[in-house]
């Protein structure tokens, strides 16, 4: 049985810039299951099209894993697998929260809902035993079309408790040469990058409310800090990392055990390797500690989501249980630990007005990290967010590639909130944040503005828009 496992093509992205970690997950569950006739094609990075690869190198079933704004393009792609006979299935987030609009498509035969590994080695079990509809109904988290094209749901699966159990991914099938470093925009493109990313831990409690979790879920499972350490070496040591990116939903939930995967990566040498987390940290699960232990460890950077100033609108709106002054010494503590800093922040969460976007952007101002991401909210399926706005406003995106995150366009419209006034302040705040005389003397010292001089002037570009 061959298999291919598919990311769609991220053409609403710049670049990709690090490895799809989930695929790297389905392909080590097969490849420890005895399917080893198996690779991966994340479009993002592919010499060719798929349906080159097919012609060059038939297979049997693609796995396509997208989120929310790539699945017209993960119908695409299995449209073209399916006119090569290949079985189709869908998996990641959007087929999770939307099933049935998934499998809509005549090209789709079934969708993996929820941690995929082990129902897609169950899959392609089935199918290698032939009359497969019969033998798909007892597989936990399917859904899958009969012979007559009628939807079926299985039960959902569990979430894995034990990710130990989970084999590591199979690193080796992507091809790493094409890749990135993992945040370009802060260090500027290496092409010569070996970036790898690691997951320590999986799912999140916090319920902030523009944040879905269709796959990892609520529930925090963690890795032991060994398992974790040993992964760690083997992408130094064997395969030659030269950056690592951590990709939890929140890895230092646990504070004791983020320190102690620091003093392990000091206590065996693996600092030298710098990293970053990818996702970023939670300000409240955070000390001075902490960020000293980080910095020794090897880690170049840190991120946090503040996503608003005003206290009301991050208590009540955005949910995201932490303080404005938890925030304060999260940045205050990092710094002083010597480490780079990164803030996130969302404009035109329902109920905004001038004065609390205001508010946002004076927040970055006096924050003032290294690098600060301003971003539009976006209503994804499987949020809050997205409930409250089909209850109580209106959705503008007419495909789901219009929910792409980094766009510079609102997304919906609420009772009392005027889209207009939340693209200008976020051009606004673009605008106040980057070209300011600190800042801009700031970057004029740095190398890096020079050596990426034309990536620079058209990003600048884009904040003069409105
Ligand atoms: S944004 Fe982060 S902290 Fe909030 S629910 Fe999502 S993963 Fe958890």
């Amino acid at each position: 049985m061959k298999i291919l496992l598919i990311s769609p093509e991220a053409r609403l992205w710049n670049s990709r810039t690090h490895i799809h970690n989930g695929l790297g997950y389905l392909a080590g569950a097969l490849r420890a299951a005895g399917y080893h006739a198996l690779d991966i094609f994340d479009g993002a990075v592919e010499a060719e099209t798929l349906a080159e690869r097919l012609t060059r190198d038939p297979v049997d079933v693609v796995g396509i894993s997208t989120p929310t704004p790539l699945i017209e393009a993960a119908w695409e792609y299995a449209r073209v697998a399916k006119s090569f006979g290949a079985v189709t299935i869908l998996g990641g987030p959007h087929p999770t929260l939307l099933p049935d609009e998934s499998l809509q498509p005549t090209q789709i035969d079934m969708v993996v809902r929820g941690e995929g590994e082990a129902a897609l080695v169950q899959v392609v079990r089935a199918l290698e035993q032939g009359a497969p509809k019969n033998n798909l109904a007892q597989i936990l988290g399917l859904s899958w079309k009969d012979a007559q094209g009628k939807i079926h749901h299985n039960v959902a699966r569990p979430l894995e408790s034990d990710l130990e159990a989970i084999p590591l991914p199979a690193y080796d099938l992507f091809k790493i040469e094409r890749y990135t470093n993992l945040q370009p925009l802060t260090d500027g493109l290496d092409p010569n990058a070996r970036a790898y990313t690691i997951l320590t831990s999986r799912g999140c409690p916090y319920k902030c409310t523009y944040c879905s979790k269709p796959i990892t879920g609520d529930t925090w499972r963690a890795r032991s800090v060994e398992s974790v350490l040993q992964e760690w070496e083997m992408l130094v040591r064997e395969l030659r990392a030269t950056e690592i990116g951590i990709t939890d939903d929140i890895w230092n939930l646990n504070l004791k055990r983020a320190k102690a995967l620091c003093r392990g990566l000091i206590d065996r040498g693996l600092n030298t390797v710098p990293w970053v987390t990818i996702h970023g940290m939670k300000v409240n699960h955070t000390d001075a500690e902490l960020f000293c232990l980080m910095k020794q460890a090897g880690c170049r950077r840190v991120g946090f989501g503040v996503e608003s100033g005003d206290p009301e609108i991050l208590k009540n709106v955005v949910k995201k249980a932490q303080t404005l002054t938890q925030v304060r010494d999260a940045f205050k503590h990092a710094r002083a630990a010597g480490l780079q800093t990164m803030g996130f922040f969302i404009y035109g969460m329902p109920g905004e007005d001038a004065a609390t976007m205001d508010k946002t952007t004076d927040l970055a101002l006096d924050l003032d990290p290294d690098l600060a991401h301003f971003m539009i909210a976006a209503p994804y399926p499987g949020t809050a967010l997205w409930e409250t706005v089909k209850r109580d406003g209106k959705l503008y995106a007419r495909t789901w590639s219009d929910l792409a995150i980094q766009s510079d366009h609102t997304h919906f419209e609420y009772p009392g909130m005027d889209p207009k006034l939340v693209e200008q302040k976020w051009h606004e705040a673009y605008r106040r944040f980057y070209f300011r005389p600190k800042r801009l003397w700031r970057k004029a010292t740095q190398l890096d503005t020079w050596t990426h001089f034309p990536e620079r002037v058209k990003d600048a570009f884009r904040f003069f828009k409105a």
